[in-house]
């Protein structure tokens, strides 16, 4: 099973980097393995990844493996240990997300789909220095009732329950962002009313998120 996981890992962070969520060697991505989770390592090409390059952690930081891991580890073991539901997480700088979230802005439901995200907005975690217990601790936070985030002054933070779900809600989640930049850009913002995102909602948990 972790073998396979590990192969999940790696095809999809190298998909991470294939659509544009991820720059460089910013971003990391976990999944939940046992007691622990596998997560990427720290400062290595996604390109050149092989199984073994995976690091197995548990959530105080006690590793298994050749290499250390994502120095951003500290927020996905915290995640993982508050939200039962979350079995992968994604993170990454994604340039609208990251724009947003450099200004300290959130996305409200100015369109249906931010309910994709669990709720009726996606917020924006105040900031603190990336790989502290302080982040954690906001992002933690920005993450209740929702499986996504902006971090201000540094980028998104997803969970779904499994790996391509997490990596299809990032691509939602920069989607909105874009979008949403591009209105912030050349207009006023219409937003949803709670009652219509109640609705939205409801019909979120009844179908899934697999609506077009
Ligand atoms: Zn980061």
């Amino acid at each position: 099973m972790t073998d396979i996981l590990r192969n999940q890992l790696i095809e999809t962070a190298l998909a991470m980097n294939a659509c544009g969520l991820n720059q460089g060697t910013s971003g990391n991505l976990s999944v939940r393995d046992g007691q622990g989770m596998l997560i990427t390592p720290s400062g290595m090409d996604y390109a050149g990844l092989s199984p073994d390059d995976i690091v197995w952690m548990d959530f105080d930081g006690n590793c298994q493996g050749v290499r250390n891991p994502s120095s951003e580890w500290r927020f996905h073991a915290a995640i993982y240990q508050h939200r039962d539901e979350a079995q992968a997480i994604l993170h990454a700088h994604p340039v609208s997300c990251t724009a947003l979230a450099c200004l300290g802005k959130g996305i409200p439901a100015f369109h249906y789909m931010v309910a994709a995200a669990g709720g009726k907005d996606i917020r924006c975690a105040d900031y603190a220095t990336f790989g502290t217990g302080e982040l954690s601790e906001h992002v933690v936070k920005a993450l209740e009732g929702r499986k996504a985030c902006l971090m201000a002054h540094h980028g998104l933070t997803c969970f779904e329950k499994d790996l391509p779900g997490a990596l299809a809600l990032a691509i939602e989640v920069e989607h909105l962002a874009t979008v949403y930049s591009r209105i912030l850009a050349i207009g006023e913002v219409g937003i949803l009313s709670d009652t219509e995102m109640d609705v939205v909602l409801e019909k979120f948990g009844t179908y899934g998120v697999q609506v077009s």
